[in-house]
C-alpha cells in the first residue's frame, strides 16, 4: 500500500481521538488477565479473558460502558502510555511508541479488515476463554500475548 499514513507523520500525542481509537487493532490481547510475581515483579499473560471480550471478534462487547461494568479496566492514552509496559509486543500502541511502525497484518493497512491479523494469529480469537467460566488464570498461562511479526 502507498501514500503517506497520519499515524507515520503525526507524534501519538499529535492525533485527534478517533485517529487514536483507529490505531487499536482489535486484537483483544490487553483484554487477557495478567498474573505479577509478588516478589520478582514479573508479569505473565493468561489466555483468560475479560467477561467483556467478544472472543470471536476480539472487541469489547460493551464499549461505552466498560468502564463502569469492569472496575478494573483502564484507560489508555499518549500520556499514560509509558506505564503500560505489559501491553503485548504487538500492540500498535507499543510499537509506535517503540518506534517500530504497524505491522503489515494490521487492519488500518488491510482496507479495515482482520482477516491478515487473524491469519497471523495475532489475536486472541480461537486461543482464549472467558473467565465467565469461573476458570482460574494461574492455569492458562500462555505466551503466545507475546508474540510479534511484521
Ligand atoms: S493490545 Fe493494543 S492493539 Fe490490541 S486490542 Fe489492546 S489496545 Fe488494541
Amino acid at each position: 500500500m502507498s501514500g503517506v499514513h497520519y499515524w507515520e507523520t503525526k507524534g501519538l500525542k499529535e492525533m485527534s481521538q478517533s485517529e487514536w481509537e483507529g490505531l487499536c487493532d482489535g486484537c483483544g490481547k490487553c483484554c487477557l488477565h495478567k498474573l505479577q510475581d509478588e516478589d520478582t515483579d514479573e508479569i505473565y499473560h493468561t489466555a483468560v479473558a475479560c467477561e467483556l471480550l467478544d472472543l470471536r471478534s476480539g472487541g469489547c462487547s460493551d464499549y461505552a460502558n466498560r468502564f463502569a461494568k469492569v472496575t478494573d479496566c483502564l484507560q489508555l492514552s499518549a500520556d499514560n502510555l509509558a506505564n503500560f509496559q505489559w501491553l503485548p509486543p504487538s500492540c500498535a500502541y507499543r510499537r509506535l511508541s517503540e518506534g517500530r511502525g504497524l505491522p503489515s497484518w494490521h487492519p488500518l493497512l488491510n482496507g479495515g479488515k482482520k482477516h491478515k491479523m487473524h491469519a497471523a494469529d495475532m489475536s486472541v480469537r480461537h486461543k482464549s476463554v472467558s473467565e465467565g467460566l469461573d476458570l482460574d488464570p494461574a492455569d492458562f498461562i500462555v505466551t503466545w500475548p507475546l508474540e510479534d511479526v511484521d
